[in-house]
This record gives structure tokens, sequence and C-alpha cells, in this order.
């Protein structure tokens, strides 16, 4: 029997605001443990939670990025469960009245475009940090996290493959960076994703038993592990058993995944809402001036790049998956108007530069201006492009304008026709015997004499009158 996979997907976005949810500590990464806490994220009893508006805010730019409807009133609730990383004994979250609700996002994939509905989008607190200790038995706790903003975006079961619902994050988290609200970090956990899984006959209406995978902490680890389930549980039907409903837990290391937990269902968790804090109103004014400050997202930008610049789709996407990239390249257009010989050079020997560096595009130690200089040397015949090469690593070295280094190392492009002819004269009467031959048939040997021209100006004569004129003494 032929099954099709059925996926959604839970994005938990770490929001990137100083401070935490309902406190003002701060949620700087990476200080000493149990530093960044204080009564009311400890979860001291009388203390009380105030809300902190970034989070809001930031929430609200998700939101309508998204397409999503805003609930005016939307309320806080507490999910009750106990954990050593969770010191109150319940997760401020938001249940019945999310911020948002019924959204979507478009993703591309081989086989076209597909919409990806989004049924909710709330805020909530993270927990803590456990650690154990592999040698003793012994746990340790750090609460630094604990009471960092997340926002928690849940798409409907739309998602078909593997390959959708890598597309559908890269997706989101393209928005996340572009809105500048979160990192969008899988690898350091503040972008982190739940998948849950079934499959059904094909054809079939009904959804069949699901189960939730964690642990994914990259996209490759989000594709592999889909394909795993899927695979399970095609083995489990096809041997005529039940998948059961479970929390299942990804191992990267041993490509699969292990059983954690049965499904908790909701009313385990006895939500209700949380007494402390009232119910969040939102006003028209406040939504219409956060859509107002929403920039061009990538979709948008990627079809206006299209238009405006004639690039192909390939070249748009690449460029427009980061917005600082996109920013770049446009900055370097303006300076040098020819598009797309920018985009070769960004996408070929600027990307190459900063994956070698390991770099980002905002670290790059060529500017848009002094890469649009490069080209305009090279435009302008001033430079071969053969010489533009080593003009560019040596750009890529001392961060110094192009034109500084042609000049210094004289690197102008010959095309004086009198001086490229001497050097042809020259060359071609130390290999008299190589003419010979050429003249006898090998006209292989061609490639051989222009090599030589070129070696001897050291790179820097004009290719195309090399040829041209070698062609031309020959013949003679
Ligand atoms: P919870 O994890 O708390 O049970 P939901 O019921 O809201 O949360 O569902 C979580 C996710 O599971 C959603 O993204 C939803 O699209 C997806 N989902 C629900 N039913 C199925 C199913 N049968 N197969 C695959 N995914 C499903
Ligand atoms: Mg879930
Ligand atoms: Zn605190």
């Amino acid at each position: 029997m032929d099954y099709e996979p059925v996926i959604g997907l839970e994005v938990h976005a770490q929001l990137k605001t100083k401070t935490k949810i309902f406190c003002s500590c701060s949620t700087r990464f990476g200080a000493p443990p149990n530093t960044h806490t204080c009564p009311v994220c400890l979860g001291m009893p009388g203390v009380l939670p105030v809300l902190n508006k970034q989070v809001v805010e930031y929430t609200l730019r998700m939101a309508l990025a998204t397409h999503c409807t805003i609930n005016r009133e939307s309320r806080f609730a507490r999910k009750n469960y106990f954990y050593p990383d969770l010191p109150k004994g319940y997760q401020i979250s938001q249940y019945e009245l999310p911020i948002a609700r019924d959204g979507f996002v478009d993703i591309e994939i081989n086989s076209g475009k597909k919409r990806i509905g989004i049924t909710r989008i709330h805020m909530e607190e993270d927990a803590g940090k456990l650690t154990h200790d592999p040698d003793r038995p012994l746990s340790m706790v750090d609460f630094n996290r604990t009471g960092v903003p997340l926002m928690e975006i849940v798409s409907e079961p739309d998602i078909r493959t593997p390959e959708e619902a890598g597309a559908y994050l890269r997706n989101l988290r393209a928005i996340v960076r572009y809105l500048d609200i979160s990192d969008g970090n899988m690898e350091e956990g503040s972008f982190r994703c739940d998948a849950n899984v079934s499959i059904r006959p094909k054809g079939a209406e009904a959804f069949g038993t699901r189960a939730e995978l964690k642990n994914l902490n990259s996209f490759k680890h989000v594709e592999k592990a889909l394909s795993f389930e899927i695979f399970r549980q095609k083995e489990i039907l096809e041997d005529g058993g039940q998948i059961i409903q479970e929390t299942r837990l990804w191992d990267p290391d041993k490509n699969r995944s292990t059983s954690m937990r049965g499904k908790e269902e909701a009313h385990d968790y006895r939500y209700f809402p949380d007494p402390d804090l009232l119910p969040l109103v939102i006003d028209d004014d406040w939504i219409d001036s956060i859509q107002n400050s929403i920039p061009e997202l990538p979709d948008e930008k990627k079809k206006r790049f299209m238009d405006e610049y004639h690039l192909p789709a390939y070249d748009a996407d690449f460029l427009t998956s980061n917005r600082e990239l996109a920013g770049y390249f446009e900055t370097c257009v303006k300076d040098f108007p020819n598009p797309k010989q920018v985009s070769n050079w960004v996408m070929g020997s600027l990307m190459g530069l900063l994956n070698v560096q390991g770099k980002s595009i905002t670290e790059s130690p060529i500017s848009s201006k002094d890469l649009a200089q490069l080209l305009h040397l090279i435009d302008k015949k001033t430079i071969s492009s053969k010489i533009a090469k080593t003009v560019f690593d040596e750009m890529a070295q001392t961060g110094r304008p192009p034109k500084e280094i042609v000049t210094e190392k004289g690197l102008v492009q010959v095309t004086d026709e009198s001086a490229i002819k001497a050097v042809v004269l020259k060359v071609l009467q130390e290999c008299s015997t190589e003419v010979k031959d050429y003249k006898n048939g090998k006209t292989k040997l061609f490639g051989f004499f222009v090599g030589q021209v070129m070696k001897e100006t050291k790179g820097k004569a004009n290719p195309k009158m090399v040829n041209e004129i070698v062609k031309k003494v020959l013949s003679e």
C-alpha cells in the first residue's frame, strides 16, 4: 500500500529582547549559571509577573508578517507540571486565547509553490536548563534561561514531505531574521522545532496516529528524523501493527529515534487562566503602527529582485535569503548597475571567501563599494578578469580598495597594440621550433603561444588582443 505522510510543526523562536518576559533579568546567553535570576523568575511566593511589552510587539510583528488574525484580547494561562527546571511548578503560556491565529506562509519546493497554514502563534516563557553529570548521580540546574521569552508558531498539518518541512522552517527563519526579532539559530537553540508526524493510506481523509519528535537541532536533523519516522511507521503498519501516540527523541549520532514518553494530553496540564496577569488587550493603533514598521519580507524581495534586476530565480532566492546580503547586493548595484555581474561575483568569489574565513556578509573584508569599483575596473578594461582575481584576493587580505592595489602593483592591463605585438614577436622568435610545428599542422600549439605571451606580460596583456595579434603574426 502507498502511504502519505502528514506533518505539522511546532516552532519555538527565542525573542531577542534584552530582558525576560515577566521580570527585568537579562536574557544574555553565556553568563555564569544562576546569575540572571530574581524572585520572579525563580518562582518565589508572593511575587507578581509584569509582561514585557517588547515581547508582545515582536510577536505581533511575526503574526502580521505571516498573515494571522490578531486576537484583540488574549490571555495567559498556567500549564502545570513538575520538572526540576521549572521552579514555579507551572509554565506561563497562552492556551485557549493565543495572541494570533489563522495565518500562512508560502513555500517553494521543486514541484512549485505551496501554502502552509499557521494555526496559532502564542507567547510563553522558557524553562531552565538541566545538565547531568555522566559520572556521578548528579544533575545541576541553571535558571538563567527561566523566563526567557519564546514565541511558539504552530503549523496546520499541511506538510507532506521532509523537504517541505525544511522549506517551511527555512522560510520562518528568514522571516524572523528579516523582522529582527530572533537570531533564528537552530544549533544554538534560539530556534527549536518539534515535529508531529503520522502517515495515512494515499487518498484517505482521516489522519493517522501521530508521533511527536523532539531534539531536532538542525535543519539536517529535522529532515533526517522525519524520513526515519515515516519509514518506521510504514514498517509497523505493513507488519499489521499500530502506531502509538507518543513523544520520541531523535538521536543524531545513531540516526534513529527512541520512545521518550507516552503523549500527554492537554487535560493532564490542568491549564487555567493565570490570575496574576490581566487579559492582554491590543488596540488598532498599535497594530497599525507595527504593520507600518514591517520591512519588505523575503518573498516580496525575491520577486522584486527578479522584476527589477532581471535576475534568475536561483540568484534572487540566494541573495534574498538574508537581509544583509540583499542589502550588500543592492548597494553594489547602485554603484555598478549590471545586476547579473554583481550577482555572479557576490555568489561566487565573495561567498567563497566568506565561507573560507567563516564570516558573515556584515563582516566582509570587501565592502560593496570596493567590489563595485573592482567591477568598474574590469568593465573599463583597466584590468583583465584574470588579474581581477588577483586583485580580489589582495582586497580580501588587506581590505584595501582595488584602485590602490592596481596602481601600486602596476597591474593595469596592457591594451597598447604595438607593445603587445613586440612581445608576440619576441615569444615567437624564441619558440621557432614550435612555430615550425604549428605551420606543419600542429595547430593545437596556438594556445601555447598565447599562454607564453600572457606569461611574459605577467597576465597584464588584454587576452583578446593577444589572441588576435598571435593569429595575425603567425599567418604572415
Ligand atoms: P499538542 O502538541 O499540544 O498536542 P496540537 O494538538 O496543537 O498540540 O498539535 C501540534 C501539531 O501537531 C500541530 O502542528 C498540528 O498540525 C500537528 N498535528 C495534529 N494532528 C496531526 C496528525 N495526525 N499528524 C501529523 N501532525 C498532526
Ligand atoms: Mg506539542
Ligand atoms: Zn528574573
